[in-house]
């Protein structure tokens, strides 16, 4: 067989996939790089693992999700018609492109947000327009005016931050001929309400969100949407003509564990934000700029933000960095356990002194 490109479908041709971040196999790494939550799930997840009948296995899974769903609805406060859910918030995601922006032009969202927003909108065929975020990364509510369909993430991601609840009303309150989808996979860790409160008032509204982060499910791809059963409706439409099982029966036990734990949630979230402002105040004390975060990481301002990148790399401190407009000066760093910050904040301290110490004898 002779490979070439002229295998490839011109859709595959066109394709510029997302970059995730890398996921080191071996030991010894301080990994502060995909915005995983250090500590592990629930008990009870262990508990759910351990009374699993296997017997059950040699079935396909509820299609559906139903007592998962259930267990979300409950959390919510909503019914199990209004959620719907998938492997990863990613996949969720990619099912709502395909279900309410593909083809469309109009699609409203911020130019600094989740990287994969590009990349589907590229896929199915959707033409994002990008509203710049302000000079201090603030999404201008204003700028979202008779969209055909919003996508933005609340809080943000890399930027940190987090728009009010207010603010995202009057989004809404502006596109009403589509579908705005908020992105709240790092809601838990925010001190701004959850536009849940909206759903009743928006019909138009759809959330997204995961288990990755605040539930420490990174590794079991579980994530949901919430909002009215007609979007609800054609998210399955979609995920039914592509693969009618996503979820795994395993999944699908344990995030209904995780969920109904809802005081080791609120624990473990309050210790890395607790985590998150100390090691913000710390690198003020440094004298770095850092975005004032509403999620599991931070986003530090620095001229050398890639020669840090490339230190802490050096040290076996993995975090983010893009060589790209208006974030090439940013180091994205995901919030570990007490431990991994003291790694994270000698090497930082150790750069920033060497720096210092060049620069003085340079003028010397
Ligand atoms: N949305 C945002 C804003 C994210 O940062 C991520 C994680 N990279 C996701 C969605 C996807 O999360 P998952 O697929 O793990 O649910």
């Amino acid at each position: 067989m002779f490979f070439s490109d002229k295998l490839l479908s011109s859709k595959a041709k066109a394709l510029q996939p997302y970059v995730a971040g890398l996921q080191p196999q071996d030991c010894g790494w301080v990994k502060l790089n995909t915005n995983e939550n250090p500590y592990p799930p629930s008990p009870k997840v262990l508990d759910a693992i351990k009374n699993i009948n296997i017997s059950k296995l040699c079935l396909y899974p509820d299609g559906d999700s139903f007592a998962l769903k259930k267990a979300i609805a409950d959390d919510v406060d909503l019914a199990p018609e209004n959620i719907f859910c998938g492997n990863g918030s990613d996949e969720v995601l990619a099912l709502a492109f395909q279900a309410f922006f593909s083809g469309k032009t109009n699609i409203h969202t911020p130019d600094i947000s989740y990287g994969f927003y590009p990349v589907w909108g590229n896929m199915y065929d959707a033409k994002l327009i990008f509203h710049p975020v302000t000079s201090n990364f603030a999404i201008n509510p204003d700028d979202y005016v008779d969209a055909k369909g919003v996508i933005l993430a609340n809080p943000n991601a890399p930027t940190s931050l987090a728009l009010e609840l207010d603010q995202i009303e009057q989004i809404l309150l502006r596109s009403l001929n589509g579908v705005v989808l908020v992105d709240e996979a790092y809601i838990d860790f925010a001190n701004v309400k959850s536009a849940v409160a909206l759903l009743k008032k928006y019909e138009n509204l759809l959330l997204v969100r995961t288990f990755s982060k605040s539930h420490s499910l990174a590794g079991m791809r579980v994530g949901y949407a919430i909002g009215h059963p007609f979007l609800i409706n054609a998210l399955k439409l979609v995920r039914d003509s592509f693969n009618s099982y996503p979820l795994d029966t395993l999944a699908q036990t344990i995030a209904i564990a995780a969920i109904k734990d809802r005081g080791y949630l609120l624990k473990t979230c309050s210790q890395v934000i607790e985590t998150r402002d100390k090691i913000i105040l710390r690198l003020h004390e440094l004298g770095y700029h850092v975005l004032p975060s509403q999620t599991n990481f931070i986003l530090i301002k620095t001229q050398s933000a890639k020669e840090l990148y490339d230190y802490l790399l050096k040290n076996k401190v993995l975090t983010r960095y893009w060589d790209k407009p208006r974030l090439s000066n940013y180091l994205r760093v995901s919030i570990g356990t007490n431990e991994d910050m003291e790694v994270f904040y000698k090497c930082v301290r150790e750069f920033t002194t060497a720096k210092q110490t060049k620069l003085k004898s340079k003028q010397l």
